[in-house]
Parts: C-alpha cells; structure tokens; sequence
C-alpha cells in the first residue's frame, strides 16, 4: 500500500539555498522537515511546479493527506483543486495569510485550515515601515542618482517630506497593523489612526499613548475611526493589514480611492486583491495619490508585465512606486519561525493530539475558528 503523501509547494532556493542554508523555506531545504515527516510514515513530495496544467502539485493532489504552502509562492487550493483531493485532511500555511485556500470549501470538506499565526508580523511590520520611508523620503531617485553618477538634489528634494507630523492611518489593527502604529510612535506623527471591526483592547492603545507621551510629549496619538471614507480621507498614509478575505477583495476600488486625500501614500503589505489594479495605477498615474508600495500582489508571482511594476506618478519612472515582490514576511528569521511551527502543527497531527494553538486554527471541523477573515460567528456551513 501506498504511504499518505505530504505535498509541500515551495519557492526555488536556485544556487541561493547552496549558499545560505538557512533558506528553510525553499525547496531545496524543504521547511528541514523532511526526515520528521518520513519518520512519521509520510511520503513527502516537495516541488515548485503548481501553476501549469498537469503541474506536479495537480498530480499529488488526489494522494495528498497533508498541503504545505507559504504566501510568497503560494499553491492555489481552489474549490475546484480541493475537489481533486479526497484524501486531503489539513492546509498549513508556512507564514500568515490563508487566502490561497477557499476557506468555504474547506470548510464544506472538514479541511482543517491552519498558520504559523505571528510568525513574521515583526518582518512584515518593518517592512511597511520601510515601505513608507522609501515613498515619503522619495529614495529611489537619490539612489537612482548614486549608482549613475548625477548629482541633481532638487530632482529627489521636490518630492521629500519627513515622516514626523503625518497621519498615519491602518485598515486593520491585529498583529502587523498594531506593531507598526507600536513602531510609528517614534517618529512624532501627528495622529494614528485604525479602522477595524475588532477594536483594540484599551490596554493597548494606552500603551501607544503612553509611549507618545515619552517619546515626544503628547498624550493621546491613537483614534479609532469607524467609517473607511472618513478614515483614508484623514490620513497621509493609509496602511493596509487585514487578511483578504471576501469583504476585503477589492475593497480599495476607485470609489474609495477617490476619498483619499490628494498627495497621499498607500502601503499594501497585506494582499495586494485587496486593491483594485487598475483603480491604483489611475490613481497614481494621475497624482491622486503621490505613491504605492508593498511587496503584494494580486497573482503571484506576478506576470512580468504586471503594470504595478512600473507604475509611476507624473513626475516620471520611479517616482512613488515602492514595490518589492513578496518578501516581507521570509527573512531569515521569520523562516526559522514559521518552519518550527509547521512542525509544531505537524506534531499535533502526527500524534492524533490535535492540540494546535488556538491562534494557528483558521478553519477547523467544519467552521471559522478566528473573526480575523470576516465576522463569522463560528457557524459550521450547511453542506
Ligand atoms: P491578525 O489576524 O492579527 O489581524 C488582522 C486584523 O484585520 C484583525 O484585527 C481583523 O479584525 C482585521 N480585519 C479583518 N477584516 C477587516 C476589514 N474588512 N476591515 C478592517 N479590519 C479588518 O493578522 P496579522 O498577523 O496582522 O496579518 C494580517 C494580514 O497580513 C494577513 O492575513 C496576511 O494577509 C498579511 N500578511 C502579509 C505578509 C507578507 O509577507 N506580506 C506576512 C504576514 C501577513
């Protein structure tokens, strides 16, 4: 008898991974878990191979007992893909952001959905910070400039501002959303503002107002706003760090864009389906708003000629586009951390314990284990 199969989708590591072996998220390094998995009985098929049709993802699907992906490359379990899968018992997410899975259709199947809840919301945070400098501070054409060999201050200068004495404003206020107000508070902005159904516990905004207080003597920094319109028309810079789910997908549409204020910043290191393509390349094309950035995108990877590549504002190429592809949340670090706590699931599973931590359960026995993707009570979905 064939052994249960673990199918394992991840990004190539390429002549990388032979150089720097704490790449555990590629597929060369396969999470180290290879010798775990085989030693629990399991055949382990790890490829890279997931988007064309009869793809080896499409092949070991119907044997799969167990998917592995990550969001930077992510294996698409659709509907139609779980119905190639009757044998497939639990998806883990190596990172955070389970939207490459039909949570729905899991769901219907008893799919248990599971992530590594966490695991990189520091990198993904400094990443959004980054983000936010390189648009504000107009970086890339001053380096532009140092690697040509020009030397032209007022071509970066007339469109630099410093980050102190902005609004700063996030959809979504959980992990990431609440680590970058945390790290924002430093630099002096005026306001920091959040909109989200789940609103922070008083203690943790007094901990943002506290920390205001210190650092540069003002006593309430923190506003919960609970209209968006209102919110993205306040802000210098929206930020965007709620999951994708179905109220979310395409929630930055031109409609909501046209609320923003003249001038402003959008941060998306979320997921980029959150915003319509189109909506942002007309409105930073136009100069509606002053810059992009994030390093997600609505397919991944994106196609080469994807136009948030090379989006612009009008003062030319490079102006107000800070995109990266989809690396905030896989440094080293969040590699060594979302790689053990695949495993730390994957023991729960092994062992028929099915102790996971609460955080890590996105979907399990027929219903929504968290709010944090649309406000499900919980409910198990008629089948
Ligand atoms: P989290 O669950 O801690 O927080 C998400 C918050 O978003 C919750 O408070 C939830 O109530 C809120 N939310 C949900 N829908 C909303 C809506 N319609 N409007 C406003 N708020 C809403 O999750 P997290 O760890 O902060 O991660 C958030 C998301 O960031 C992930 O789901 C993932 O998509 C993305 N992410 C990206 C990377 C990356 O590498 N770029 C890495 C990790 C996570």
């Amino acid at each position: 008898m064939s052994k249960p199969v673990v199918l394992m989708v991840l990004y190539s590591g390429g002549k990388h991974a032979k150089e720097q072996a704490k790449l555990l998220g590629t597929v060369e390094n396969e999470l180290g878990i290879r010798k775990f998995i085989e030693d629990h009985g399991y055949e382990l098929i790890a490829t890279t191979d997931k988007d064309r049709p009869d793809s080896t993802f499409d092949k070991y699907l119907p044997r799969a007992e167990i998917v592995i992906t990550t969001p930077f490359y992510p294996a698409y379990l659709t509907k139609e893909k779980i119905a190639k899968a009757p044998n497939l018992k639990i998806a883990i997410t190596a990172g955070v952001g389970s939207d490459h899975v039909d949570l729905d259709a899991a769901n219907a199947r008893d799919i248990a959905v599971l992530e590594v809840t966490g695991s990189n919301v520091q990198s993904v945070a400094e990443h959004a910070i980054m983000t936010m400098l390189v648009l504000i501070r107009n970086y890339n054409i001053g380096h532009q400039q140092a690697e040509e060999g020009t030397w032209d201050v007022a071509a970066v200068a007339k469109e630099e501002y410093d980050l102190e004495g902005k609004v700063v404003a996030t959809v979504g206020a959980g992990r990431i959303g609440y680590r970058i107000l945390e790290r924002l508070v430093p630099f002096n902005p005026k306001k920091l503002l959040y909109y989200d159904y789940q609103p922070l516990p008083a203690a943790a905004e007094e901990k943002l107002n506290q920390a205001s207080k210190l650092y540069n003597d003002v006593d309430k920094i923190v506003e919960h706003v609970s209209d968006l319109e209102e919110l993205v028309s306040q802000a210098d810079i929206v930020t965007i760090n709620c999951p994708l789910h179905k109220t979310t997908e395409g929630l930055f549409d031109k409609k909501l864009i046209s609320k923003i204020k003249k001038g402003s910043y959008i941060v998306n290191t979320a997921r980029g389906a959150i915003c319509n393509t189109d909506a942002i390349v007309e409105a930073l094309s136009s100069g509606h708003i002053a810059g992009y950035g994030g390093d997600v995108w609505n397919v991944q990877p994106a196609p080469a000629d994807h136009p948030w590549r090379k989006m612009h504002n009008p003062y030319g190429p490079d102006y107000g586009n800070a995109m990266t592809i989809h690396v905030s949340g896989t440094s080293l670090d969040a590699q060594a951390r979302y790689s053990a706590g695949v495993k730390q699931i994957l023991t729960e599973y092994f062992d028929k314990t099915y102790k996971y931590r609460p955080q890590d359960v996105i979907c399990i026995d027929g219903h929504y284990a968290t709010k944090a993707y649309g406000q499900h009570n919980n409910e198990k979905p008629a089948k």
